[in-house]
């Protein structure tokens, strides 16, 4: 890397308002990182250095002209491609949308410039996210920054390589069951998929609507605590957008665990994981103990329905979003005279396999005479498993356990969907039930590949992830990749 300095926000924040730094330093080193390291790391589909530039150069001239600087002020950010932003092309890693210049940009992305950060470009992800590898993207593949033989996670993989790279200060991702916090764990940073509705979705291209959230991918909690609270609020555009108050979740960073309950659900703990991941779990244990939490254990018995549950609720909704996808609506034209040939062109260059397979999955799931085994019995089962959460929660403050049963797989190592499919297992129930989870790293294998701690909280609740992901990173650092 070129010797520079991977900075936290406040730092950025701190020197740019002190004139130690201009945001337009700030964001040329970034940019040289990005051409210096990402032609081997594949993590951004399309920069926007110019964007950049004029965001950076306006935090500059407030910094001059002594007006207030915004809370992210000149801090570098990318943003998965699944979040739409006016005039620089959004893909959701599909053909589908390959040079669709979107009119309009996502409430998260009008939030994040208005606190002054500048937004260096979009990052690659699974196609419509649907996948935990960034290998199902239509355009390229990412690679881990630990070890390049590997995949990033997904479906938030460039989001996540980004961020351990130092390819950009925070990211924001999606999370419909995983996406934001399985990636963060195998690329070793912060990620937080907030409670449903803490984040409006505005202007995220759609993958299963009553499980998707954006969240903060960083290299510190303190970091993703500050992307957060950018970005968190109340939308009128999303109706699905809680009207509720928004805490300040720095605040929490230092609260500490002291008479935190911590609960630890068995179920989570019973099956098939890897050996060093239950052994950094052990470790994660014993210093939120040592820091004063109480651990106790807990059961949240439909666990093991959450995977067959999910994988017909997220294709089934997916299948339903994916109609407007048809060749006429989204393209690189809006010309009528170039329809004809629009048509051809997505037709010929339509959804990959994995997508396809889930509209078949969730058309199938939906059909009428099989809507009551399917679809019905999957909500069904999906409350259930809220109700499994609500009663934990009665006794502990939050719940704690691996975000993903092994470590970062090499490419290609998936030999069906279902093998890819399992490694969801921690991380799917959290979206069926609309809770707030987070990942933040807690050890690295003998391999030097991170492994994930998974926090859970009540809803509405990220402060406590914040305030005991703290801890834990402050006890279970593991640095940055080689
Ligand atoms: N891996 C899961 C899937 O393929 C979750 C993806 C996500 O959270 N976007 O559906």
């Amino acid at each position: 890397m070129s010797g520079v300095e991977l900075w936290s926000i406040a730092d950025i924040t701190r020197r740019i308002a002190a004139g130690e730094v201009t945001a337009a330093k700030i964001l040329t080193d970034t940019i040289a990182r990005i051409t210096e390291r990402d032609g081997e790391l594949g993590a951004y589909l399309a920069t926007d250095f110019e964007g950049a530039q004029t965001a950076a150069a306006l935090v500059d001239a407030m910094r001059s002209a002594n007006l207030p600087l915004g809370p992210l002020a000149g801090v570098p950010i990318a943003l998965k491609d699944m979040i739409v932003t006016k005039g620089v092309v959004t893909t959701a890693g599909s053909k589908i949308l390959d040079g669709w210049s979107p009119p309009y940009n996502a409430t998260v992305v009008e939030r994040l410039r208005a606190a002054g950060a500048v937004i260096v470009g979009k990052v690659n992800c699974d196609e419509f996210g649907m996948g935990s590898s960034t290998e199902n993207s239509a355009y390229k593949k990412t690679r881990n920054p630990w070890d390049a033989t590997r995949v990033p996670g997904g479906s938030s993989g460039g989001s996540s390589a980004a961020v351990a790279a130092g390819l950009c200060t925070a990211s924001l991702g999606t999370d419909t069951g995983g996406s934001i916090r399985q990636p963060a764990a195998f690329c070793g940073v912060v990620g937080l998929k907030p409670t449903y509705g803490r984040v409006s979705r505005w202007g995220i291209v759609a993958f299963a609507s009553s499980l998707d959230q954006v969240g903060p991918i960083a290299r510190s909690v303190a970091d993703a605590a500050l992307v957060l609270q950018a970005i968190s609020g109340h939308d009128p555009l999303d109706s699905t957008s809680l009207a509720q108050p928004v805490p300040q979740f720095s605040e929490s960073i230092a609260a500490g665990v002291t008479g935190l309950k911590v609960g630890l659900p068995k179920e989570y703990f019973a099956g098939e994981i890897d050996p060093e991941i239950r052994a950094a779990l052990d470790n994660t244990v014993a210093a939120l103990k040592e820091k004063g939490a109480e651990i106790i254990e807990v059961s949240l018995p439909h666990t093991e329905l959450a995977l067959p549950a999910y994988y017909i609720v997220a294709p089934a909704e997916a299948s339903s979003n994916l109609a407007r996808y048809d060749g006429i609506r989204y393209g690189t034209r809006a010309d009528a005279s170039d329809l004809l040939d629009l048509y051809c062109k997505t037709r010929g260059a339509g959804f990959g396999p994995e997508v396809k397979r889930r509209i078949m999955l969730g058309t199938y799931a939906l059909r009428s005479g099989y809507y009551d085994a399917y679809y019905k019995k999957a909500q069904q089962i999906r409350a259930l498993i809220k109700r499994d959460f609500d009663a934990a929660f009665e006794t502990v403050d939050v719940l704690l356990t691996p975000t993903t049963p092994a470590p970062a797989f090499a490419f290609e190592s998936k030999a069906t969907p279902l093998d890819m499919y399992l490694g969801d297992i921690f991380t799917l129930a959290c979206n069926l039930a609309g809770l707030p989870g987070m990942s933040v790293p807690c050890g690295l294998t003998k391999n030097r590949l991170p492994i994930g701690a998974q926090l859970l909280g009540k809803p509405l609740d990220e402060a406590t992830l914040i305030r005991t992901g703290a801890v834990i990173e402050s006890a279970l650092a593991i640095g940055a990749p080689p």
